[in-house]
């Protein structure tokens, strides 16, 4: 863990370390950038609020990472990228950034006791899970409600729980929580899954998971403060009914964390940083990269190479100004 920053105050201007490349987010597109930064002999601070691998440690299985053809633990690989990157001298402060100051030559980053100095900065804040906007879905979180099956999948050991959404996560979910769940009843709003085939058969295959199809949940139903289970509606009969579960998982997507930037970078409609392909973005010095950028396919092999480009155009930069 960097040691580096200035705690607020306390620390004169001159003492402050600057780094070539401040990266925020140690998912896989900032592990990456980091490596391909501190192997072209760049300072590097990642600098995450949680534990390295953002989304992808919370994956139960990766199974579309080339190089592991029986797949590998998300978590197993989030610590694999991060050791990756500090053998090339990355190094890496645990804290979430609150505010940036980009417009300048050295960029400011903070966070809630420390502030960071950098030349460049690679915004990789990725993205988090989308919530269904029920009402108390957030006071029930953690109480039955979870975003998170690999993180949360344990406390419904031997019980009934359903997932809401029908893309590869919602897919994979199920599948997961198969193994650990007596039953698991996907819930999908249209009538055919956005899951790639490939999670098809393995769905198939677990005995104890229904999918109800045309389904919306409309409503969390609760006792003593948790989840009981869900009201739903079939948008096709519009007919109503209550499915009894102990958890809810819901996977209905993702949303971008780009609102630390939005007073200073270009965001799209739905929050998207925009960056060219290179990972420019209009401010000079900063590059964004991984999920948080607007793009076509986020997934974790389009991270890694959101890094890599966002290292090197970093690099590029740095020789040109600095
Ligand atoms: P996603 O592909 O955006 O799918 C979201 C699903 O939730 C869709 O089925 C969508 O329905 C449904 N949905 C959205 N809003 C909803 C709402 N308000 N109420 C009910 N349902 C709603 O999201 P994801 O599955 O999290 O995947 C995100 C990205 O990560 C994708 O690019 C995916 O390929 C990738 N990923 C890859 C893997 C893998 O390759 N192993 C694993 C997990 C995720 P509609 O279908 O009707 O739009």
């Amino acid at each position: 863990m960097a040691e580096t920053g200035k705690l607020l105050e306390t620390i004169p201007a001159e003492e402050q370390k600057t780094y070539d490349i401040i990266v925020i987010g140690g998912g896989p597109c900032g592990c990456t950038a980091a490596l391909y930064g501190g192997r072209a002999g760049l300072s590097v601070l990642v600098v995450e609020a949680l534990a390295p691998g953002g989304q992808m440690a919370t994956t139960d299985r990766v199974d579309n990472y080339p190089g592991y053809p029986d797949g590998i633990g998300g978590f197993e690989l989030a610590e694999q990228m991060k050791a990756g990157a500090e053998r090339f001298g990355a190094e890496f402060a645990s804290g979430e950034v609150k505010k940036v100051e980009l417009g300048g030559k050295i960029k400011k980053i903070y966070t809630n006791s420390k502030e960071y100095w950098g030349r460049s900065v690679i915004a990789a804040t990725g993205a988090s899970p989308r919530e269904l906007g029920l009402p108390r879905e957030r006071e029930l979180r953690g109480r039955g409600v979870s975003y998170c099956a690999t993180c949360d999948g344990m406390f419904y050991r031997g019980k009934e729980v359903a997932v809401i959404g029908g893309g590869d996560t919602a897919a994979a979910d199920a599948v997961y929580l198969s193994r650990i769940c007596e039953k698991v009843t996907l819930i999908h709003r249209r009538d055919t899954l956005r899951a790639s085939r490939a999670y098809l058969e393995p769905l198939k295959a677990c005995g104890n998971v229904k999918i109800l199809w045309n389904t919306v949940a409309e409503e969390i139903l609760e006792k003593d403060g948790a989840v009981r289970g869900l009201r739903l509606k079939n948008v096709s009969s519009e007919e109503s009914s209550e499915l009894m579960v102990d958890g809810i998982f819901v996977a209905v997507g993702n949303v971008p964390n780009s609102a630390l930037f939005a007073g200073c970078l270009r965001l799209d409609d739905n929050g998207y940083i925009m960056a060219d392909s290179t990972t420019r973005t209009a401010v000079q010095g900063v590059f964004a990269a991984g999920d948080v950028r607007r793009k076509s396919l986020r997934q974790i092999v389009t991270a890694v190479s959101d890094g890599a480009q966002a290292a090197l155009a970093a690099e590029e930069y740095i020789a040109s100004q600095f």
